[in-house]
C-alpha cells in the first residue's frame, strides 16, 4: 500500500516571511489530523530555513525545487544538495518542465542532481511529461517513456524511499487545464510498467507516482483515487493555504 504524497512547488514565490506565514497556517490547518500520507512544500532556496522552522512539530516536510549538479567549487549561483539537507530539507525536485525549458537542463544533469540528492540523504522527485504538441501528435506515451528511460537506468541505489516520480503533462501546468483522471491513470500505469522494466517489479509497485498539472481541491480526490496515482505535485494551488489544505483533504478522503 503506497502512502500518498501531496507536494507543493512554490516556484518563484514566497520569500522567508511569507513562507513562514504559509507553513504556519498549513500546520495549524493540519493539527490534530491523522495524516494517511505525506505533505511536502518546496519554497525558493532562501525561504527553506524559515519554512523548516515554521514546520517544526508538524508533519510538513520541506524540500527544494532543484539543486546543483556538483557538490562544491566554482559554480556561481548554485546551491549543493548537502546544503539543502543542512537547512533541514528532505526532498529535491528534479527535471521540472520549467527547468527543462528555461535552463535547458538535460538527462545528464538530472542524473547528476538525483545522485547528489541521494548522496545528501534526501529524496528526489523526478518530473517527466509531454508537451501539448506531443499529445496532439499521439506521442505522449513515447515521450514519457523516453524521459524515464533517459534517466532511471543510470540511477544507482534507487529505492521507493529516495525516489518519487511526478508525471506532469506540460500542457496542464499552470493552464487550468487538467488531464482527465483517465488520461492521467493511463500514463501512470504505463510509467509504472516502464519502471518495472528498468528497476524491477518490486520497486515499481512501491514507488510513488504523483500527478501534476492544475490539481485543485475540486479535482484532487478524483485524480488521487486512480490506482496508479499516488498524490500530486501542485504549483499554483499550493500557494494558498485553503487550496493546498483542500487538496490534502482530497487525498485523505481516498487514502
Ligand atoms: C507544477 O508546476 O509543478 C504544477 C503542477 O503547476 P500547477 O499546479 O500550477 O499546474
Amino acid at each position: 500500500m503506497r502512502r500518498y504524497l501531496v507536494a507543493g512547488n512554490w516556484k518563484l514565490n514566497k520569500g522567508p516571511a511569507e513562507a513562514r506565514d504559509l507553513v504556519t497556517t498549513l500546520s495549524v490547518g493540519l493539527a490534530g489530523e491523522a495524516l494517511k500520507g505525506d505533505v511536502l512544500v518546496c519554497p525558493p532556496y532562501v525561504s527553506i530555513p524559515a519554512a523548516v522552522d515554521a514546520a517544526r512539530g508538524s508533519s510538513i516536510q520541506v524540500g527544494a525545487q532543484t539543486c546543483a549538479n556538483d557538490e562544491s567549487g566554482a559554480h556561481t549561483g548554485e546551491v549543493a544538495a548537502s546544503m539543502i539537507k543542512e537547512c533541514g530539507g528532505s526532498h529535491v525536485i528534479v527535471a521540472h518542465s520549467e527547468r527543462r525549458t528555461d535552463q535547458r537542463e538535460t538527462d545528464d544533469e538530472f542524473v547528476a542532481k538525483i545522485a547528489r540528492t541521494h548522496a545528501a540523504g534526501m529524496t528526489a522527485v523526478f518530473c517527466f511529461g509531454e508537451q501539448l504538441a506531443d499529445r496532439k501528435a499521439g506521442r505522449a506515451a513515447e515521450v514519457v517513456r523516453a524521459h524515464l528511460e533517459g534517466v532511471l537506468p543510470r540511477i544507482i541505489g534507487a529505492s521507493a524511499d529516495n525516489l518519487v516520480l511526478a508525471y506532469e503533462p506540460v500542457w496542464a501546468i499552470g493552464t487550468g487545464e487538467t488531464a482527465s483522471p483517465e488520461q492521467a491513470q493511463e500514463i501512470h500505469a504505463l510509467s509504472r510498467s516502464v519502471v518495472a522494466g528498468i528497476l524491477g517489479d518490486d520497486l515499481a509497485q512501491r514507488i510513488r507516482i504523483l500527478y501534476g498539472g492544475s490539481v485543485k481541491p475540486d479535482n484532487a480526490a478524483d485524480l488521487f483515487n486512480r490506482p496508479d496515482i499516488d498524490g500530486g505535485l501542485v504549483g499554483g494551488a499550493s500557494l494558498k493555504a485553503a487550496d493546498f489544505l483542500g487538496i490534502i483533504q482530497g487525498a485523505q478522503s481516498v487514502a
